[in-house]
């Protein structure tokens, strides 16, 4: 039996931060005391003024293994993710081979998560267009939610949908009241030719606003229609924003996301022949990008994650430049805190509005709000513990992933993840992984 006493002077509790000592025993909250308590023969933990917060639940991930573990694999993804204050992830079911569209293909990702789970992990379903007969199965099998490609994924083994094949399965999301995840992308050909791939504003400019506001209006259509819950991955186009808000007026089952680097980064900044930044959609201008912040400080995002898609750098063209060839995908799942924290501070992000969107609000869309996203007596014991006054500059030394090739290398951040506690577990202390393999594969019940 582990059990252990962690007190901060600024623990986040019932969306305020406060004194207090939580009490972890059986890998659960036992108990929360108001301000400074000690037990007799009961490991005591002072982290002084350190923020004690949910462990981070990151609901967008790429992982690759099975078949791509060159690219990354749970091992790697699961201690950048201890170390980055992330305790629950949920793996997307796409650049692993084989892709998971089957119930097969899931129990394979489940064979190859095991001894490798640093931190708890859950995942997704696909949807491309031959596998219809399978989603009600995947949906059994316990992913938290099906994910659509509207445009070409960048992997082969999954194509993208249409409208009518979304068509198709929506009846069995209904029936379960399982997410319908949409990248949402719809391409067409009113986009200017390529003279230089190496150019990013060419690169920018070949995925255009019109091309997620045509998508987002698809799947606004079938939410609607089928009265089931609709979430939009990713968000980059400013012009979605107010046709999102519309809707979400009228239905509480439209959800959206963004994710780090399009809050970070501006496309103005982006040097050209640097596809690290290549993603899609694309990062755009800093006006699009303020806007997005705006939204993100009206509550208009139901909650923020890292969509890390990793490469090898060959994959990513470092050597060519060409924002054309190079995968399309962000690295930087472990970097998620410092960098919104960071960016946030210059723009008035409150603590109580930045950590309900890494924590409270991601387990709600993941039905898992009576378990995780809050410290909360009974709730499982995966805890935060960050210095929001420590800076570093990001070195390679401090990347985790298996690929180094990140954009967010040498950002100068704040806010340190000190300590990581995984299942009521230390995991993390002052920044050295501890103890290994105590996540666990979670799944969704229907
Ligand atoms: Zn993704």
């Amino acid at each position: 039996m582990i059990e252990c006493l962690i007190y901060s002077k600024r623990c986040f509790i019932d969306a305020q931060i406060v004194e207090a000592t939580l009490h972890l025993k059986n890998e659960k909250i036992f108990q929360i005391y108001k301000g400074f308590q000690k037990l007799e023969n009961i490991s005591f933990f002072d982290y002084g003024h350190l923020i004690v917060m949910p462990g981070i639940i990151d609901a967008h991930v790429h992982i690759n293994e099975p078949g791509r573990t060159d690219w990354e694999g749970f091992d790697t993804a699961t201690k950048a993710a201890a170390f980055g204050g992330i305790t629950t992830l949920i793996e997307m079911p796409l650049n692993a081979s084989p892709v998971t569209t089957t119930t097969e293909a899931f129990k394979k990702k489940l064979v190859a998560t095991q001894n490798k789970l640093h931190v708890n992990c859950g995942f997704y379903g696909g949807i491309i267009p031959t596998n219809k007969d399978d989603i009600k199965d995947l949906i059994k099998a316990g992913v938290f939610g099906i994910k659509g490609f509207l445009t070409h994924s960048g992997i082969d083994e999954f194509p993208n949908v249409t409208k009518t094949d979304l068509e198709a399965i929506a009846p069995i999301l209904k029936q379960y009241d399982i997410p319908l995840l949409l990248h949402c992308e719809l391409n067409d050909n009113n986009v200017p030719k390529v003279k230089n791939p190496q150019s990013y504003q060419e690169y920018l400019n070949s995925r255009p606003q019109h091309w997620e506001t045509n998508a987002i209006d698809l799947a606004l259509d079938i939410q609607e229609r089928f009265d089931i819950k609709v979430h939009i991955v990713h968000l980059s186009a400013s012009e979605g924003i107010e046709r999102i808000n519309n809707r979400k007026q009228k239905t509480n089952k439209l959800t959206v996301e963004t994710c780090p680097h399009y809050l970070y980064f501006n496309a103005e900044k982006i040097p050209d022949a640097s596809p690290l930044f290549k993603c899609a959609p694309p990062i755009r201008e800093k006006a699009n990008n303020d806007l997005l912040w705006e939204n993100l400080l009206n509550d208009g995002f139901n909650f923020l994650a890292s969509d890390h898609s990793p490469a090898p750098p060959e994959r990513k063209q470092i050597e060519t430049g060409d924002f054309f060839k190079a995968w399309g995908g962000i690295s930087g799942l472990q970097f998620t805190l410092p960098v919104l924290f960071s960016e946030g501070k210059k723009r008035g992000l409150t603590l109580e509005k930045l950590i309900p969107l890494l924590t409270e609000n991601p387990a709600k869309f993941l039905g898992l709000e009576h378990q995780k996203g809050k410290l909360e007596k009974g709730f499982d014991a995966d805890i935060t513990v960050w210095n929001d006054n420590e800076s570093f500059q990001i070195s390679e030394d401090d990347i985790k992933h298996r690929h180094k090739a990140t954009p967010y290398l040498n950002e100068t951040v704040f806010g340190k993840v000190i300590h990581t506690f995984v299942n009521g577990v230390q995991v993390l202390k002052d920044a050295k992984l501890i103890t290994l393999q105590q996540g666990r594969v979670i799944i969704k019940n229907t």
